[in-house]
């Protein structure tokens, strides 16, 4: 049943000729990064890199040119995303606003909402977080517990959210609230657009195994939120985030986190390595292409309007277990050891990416909640 899910699907033309237009851009826009810096993949933040991609058109790239998008295929966003991350571009400044939080206001927000938010994030200049998970809720994200209550002209928003990448940096994050308390635990909850910067909003950092503070904890104490921040329909919050999921789980970025360190390694070893390294890379580099294609047919769902939100989970189940491969086997396969404090940039590779890549199962939904998807999917349970 899942398997023709997965049709071949192939770039059209003007997809594969967009692509070089894109590397000259990249040349030029990356041409100070170093190889160290762009392992950091899609977690990289550089507003001035956004809004150069912005003045190109290639952020809400799909959508209506009258909210400011570009009108073009998933195909040809798939092309962009693909070429970004391929070169290890900076891109969470605007990552989860084009991903996922300017596909949802599109997809059930008012023509009011459209006008509003669409064509500053097309810009580049208005950025989004995720706030779905809370300290007591993050596989079992029905378990909801911030609360949004009924008060004239909108509502008062109490509790917090755990884990949200970049809301130190973002303008607005998509909640998902209880805003019918006592209902069924999939019922009763709506998403609303919270003004990051309103009174009673307080972020604080977490740091990762990596040293770093990307993601935050996020704590509402009375936040008023006005009527018209609700997005879709008042206690359908549930539906709407499964349907946001599929946008979330689908893209290249599931399988190519590690490919900086996939680079350095063919570097490192040069141009005639033994067999057994031969073989490794040759294996990865196949896996790559397989979930490719698989991610390139769930374009080819997303673009006629589908919600592939399965097929998502099994690239994203693949793709975080090869992410998470090449780490493990780089280790295997050079005598050199990870380090931060070199100027050896396949170390430092190895050294960042192997702090990390615990996270890659982690963020999005974990391996066990993504394989519950699959297998009900499959109709096992
Ligand atoms: C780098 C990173 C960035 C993130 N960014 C965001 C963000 O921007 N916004 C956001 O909302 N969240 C974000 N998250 C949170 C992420 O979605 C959650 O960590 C994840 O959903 C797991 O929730 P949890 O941490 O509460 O773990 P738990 O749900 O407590 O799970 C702990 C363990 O138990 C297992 N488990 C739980 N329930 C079941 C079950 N029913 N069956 C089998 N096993 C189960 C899990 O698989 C996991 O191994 C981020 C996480 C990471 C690591």
């Amino acid at each position: 049943m899942l398997s023709q899910s997965f049709k071949p699907c192939e770039l059209p033309p003007s997809a594969q000729e967009l692509r070089a237009e894109v590397r000259d851009f990249l040349a030029e826009a990356l041409r100070e990064y170093s190889r160290a810096d762009r392992a950091y993949s899609w977690m990289g933040f550089d507003a001035q890199f956004t809004r150069q991609l912005a003045a190109r058109g290639w952020i809400g790239m799909t959508w209506p040119a009258q909210y400011g998008g570009g009108g073009r295929t998933a195909f040809e966003r798939y092309v962009v995303v693909e070429e970004l991350l391929a070169c290890g571009a900076p891109v969470l400044a605007h990552w989860t606003a084009d991903r996922q939080s300017g596909p949802l206001i599109l997809k059930v927000g008012t023509e009011e909402q459209k006008q509003r938010f669409l064509p500053a994030i097309c810009r580049g200049e208005s950025y989004f977080c995720i706030g779905m998970s809370e300290p007591d809720s993050g596989s079992d994200l029905a378990a909801t517990r911030t609360r949004a209550d009924r008060v004239p002209g909108g509502w008062r928003v109490n509790g917090a959210k755990l884990w949200t990448t970049n809301a130190h940096r973002c303008h607005w994050m998509i909640a998902l609230v209880r805003t019918t308390p006592g209902a069924e635990k999939h019922q009763g909850l709506s998403q609303v657009i919270i003004d990051l910067q309103a009174q009673g909003v307080t972020i604080r950092p977490i740091r990762d195994l990596a040293g770093e503070s990307h993601f935050n904890e996020v704590v509402f104490d009375d936040v008023f939120v006005p009527d018209d921040q609700l997005v879709g329909t008042e206690g359908n919050g549930w539906q709407q985030v499964m349907s946001e999921l599929a946008f979330e789980r689908s893209g290249p970025e599931r399988y190519l986190s590690s490919v900086a360190l996939l680079a350095e390694l063919i570097r490192a070893v040069g141009r005639h390595p033994g067999e057994r390294v031969r073989v490794a890379v040759g294996r990865m580099v196949a896996q790559i292409v397989v979930l490719r294609q698989m991610s390139l047919s769930i374009a080819g769902l997303l673009e006629r309007g589908q919600d592939p939100l399965v097929e998502a989970a099994c690239v994203k189940d693949l793709g975080t277990g090869l992410e998470q491969l090449i780490p493990e086997l780089a280790h295997t396969l050079t005598d050199l050891p990870p380090s931060l404090q070199t100027d050896g940039d396949y170390q430092r590779v190895l050294a960042y990416v192997t702090q990390v890549a615990p996270s890659f199962s982690l963020r999005g939904g974990t391996r066990e909640i993504i394989r519950g998807i699959i297998a009900r999917g499959l109709g096992l349970r």
